[in-house]
């Protein structure tokens, strides 16, 4: 009883009872803040609620983090990737036995981008957009507008004259594809200029390759044979009766994909495995699609590229054959040796022993790097490097193996543009996303996207985010976070790849040195595959 009333005295006079006051409630700074930052005065502490247009604030990517002094609360709003969906009116109410305060600001985040697509649309910012951006915006679209009039007339001119070189010469068809240079087949790419060449082969959102889906088109698909006056690439063709079928092994836009025995495509071995890609019922478009297809791949032959070998065209489906590649698609692979991954035994779920070390992320980093840095020699862009778009085979291989043809169960990676194309926006710079170009820069920030899905163990980059978010982050400079796992020099190269200005991005061959001396600095704690 005695040592109560000593307490009572002693926080009575130590600690005044104080009513709530919010001494500072301070508006985010545009773009550059996450955060609304507040300090509370009052004794006893006053409980803190967050309502958002007259709600209380219920969501895992919002939350308070504050420190608390004798008689005041310090502290931050915070918001994990806010986008113009987050902004409006935030109010604090502050409550203690002594009373109940309350004060508002405006948590101006950002803009929303003034050409979303139909998908969740937005829920009507446009009052608070500045008009400078829409301004912008027109200048943007006149340009545009009157940059493809001109490619129009400049198309036509060219073809009525510089076809009728009489010397011989190469007209300026090839000096504006820049073909002229070029040693390799794939020739040379024009950082996203579409050439009289590629609009041969028809507009943006044709579809291309085999695929069931109309995504966004590389030209260089159709750079080659005919069109552009170059001799056919001879491509390999396998005997429909030299395949045998084992068992289906996925699925990608195209069609389905089997492991198969294949004889005499070995001149050592009678028969090999392989992957089979299988197009049926092709129509006349999609049988010259699959020829240039077959031709593109034929001409691409590197360590770090998935093995080629060649089509089989005599009756349907349509197959082309590839080396088969143990351990499937990488981005599965990861989800599959991630902290979080379970394996069934005996139908019981297990947590699956072999989880990715440091080495071994770098490892697989530093061999797509590898494939690209070959890509990048032959001036070839590929637009859709993801992941889901490499395969892993025995002792940890990794090959950059799919070239604009998968679009199925990855369905949820790309967005739909105009009703037709797919884009995968999660992987494309702001210059992709906004104007469609495309460039070997474009792939060194997609480069830094795989990074970051290799740190994460496969996670889908802004998982938290719809579409239409993603687009305002990416194009208004927000970048992916630092994954967990991440050694600070992986992620300032993330960071290199994540520059806004192409030129300003690093070159996908030094990323490739660093990688590779970082691996080598680190030491290998866990060797799980065979
Ligand atoms: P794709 O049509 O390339 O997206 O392939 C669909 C799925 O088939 C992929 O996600 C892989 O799991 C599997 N796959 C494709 N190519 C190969 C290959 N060469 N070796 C092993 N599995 C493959």
């Amino acid at each position: 009883m005695l040592s109560n009333y000593i307490y009572i005295v002693n926080f009575k006079s130590n600690w005044q009872l104080i009513p709530p006051v919010i001494l500072k409630l301070e508006e985010p700074e545009r773009r550059h803040h996450t955060c609304i930052e507040f300090t509370v005065r009052g004794f006893p502490h006053p409980t803190l609620r967050w309502l958002y247009k007259g709600q209380e604030i219920q969501s895992p990517y919002i939350r308070t983090e504050m420190d608390n002094y004798q008689d005041y609360l310090e502290g931050c709003l915070t918001f994990e990737n806010p986008t113009h969906y987050d902004n409006g009116n935030y109010t604090l109410v502050a409550t203690n036995p002594l009373g109940s305060v309350s004060k508002t600001v405006f948590g101006h985040f950002l803009e929303a981008p003034p050409f979303l697509d139909e998908e969740d649309p937005t829920p009507g910012n446009d009052a608070n957009r500045p008009e400078e951006d829409s301004f912008g915006m027109s200048i943007a679209v006149g340009l545009a507008g009157f940059g493809c009039v001109f490619l129009i007339v400049m198309f036509v001119l060219i073809n009525k004259y510089g076809r009728r070189n009489k010397f011989g010469m190469k007209g300026p068809v090839a000096v504006i594809s820049g073909e002229e240079d070029s040693a390799s087949p794939l020739h040379h790419v024009n950082h996203g200029i579409v050439t009289p060449c590629a609009l041969d082969a028809g507009p943006d959102a044709v579809v291309i390759g085999m695929s069931r889906f109309p995504v966004l088109e590389n030209p260089q698909y159709f750079r080659h044979g005919h069109t552009c006056n170059k001799p056919t690439t001879h491509v390999q063709h396998v005997n429909r009766r030299d395949i045998v079928l084992k068992r289906e092994l996925g699925e990608g836009a195209f069609g389905k994909v089997f492991l198969a025995e294949c004889y005499n495509l070995s001149p050592t071995k009678d028969k090999m495995l392989v992957a089979v890609k299988t197009l049926k019922d092709p129509t006349m478009a999609a049988r010259k699609d699959f020829q240039r297809e077959a031709e593109l791949l034929t001409n691409l032959q590197h360590e770090h590229i998935v093995k080629f070998y060649g089509v089989c065209v005599d009756g349907d489906p349509l197959i082309m054959v590839f080396e088969y590649m143990k351990h499937g698609d990488l981005n599965k692979f990861l989800r599959a040796h991630g902290p979080d991954s379970t394996i069934l035994v005996d139908g019981h779920p297990m947590q699956s022993s072999g989880e990715l070390g440091l080495s071994q992320m770098l490892h697989v980093a530093t061999q797509i790097a590898a494939g690209m840095v070959y890509l990048s020699s032959q001036h070839f862009v590929h637009r859709d490097l993801a992941t889901r778009n490499c395969l892993v085979g025995n002792g940890l291989l990794v090959k950059i193996g799919d070239f604009g043809m998968s679009r199925d169960i990855y369905s949820m990676d790309y967005y739909r543009v105009g009703g037709h194309t797919m884009l995968p926006i999660r992987w494309m710079p702001p210059e992709s996303i906004m104007y469609r170009k495309f460039s070997t820069e474009s792939d060194v920030w997609s480069f830094g996207v795989i990074m970051w899905e290799i740190f994460t163990y496969g996670k889908q980059p802004w998982f938290q985010l719809s579409n239409n978010e993603v687009i305002e982050c990416i194009t208004q400079g927000r970048v992916l976070d630092r994954p967990r796992l991440c050694p600070k020099e992986v992620y300032d190269l993330m960071l290199g790849c994540w520059q806004r200005e192409p030129q300003q991005r690093l070159n996908i061959k030094d990323i490739q040195k660093v990688l590779y001396a970082l691996g080598k600095a680190t030491p290998v704690y866990l060797d799980i595959l065979g």
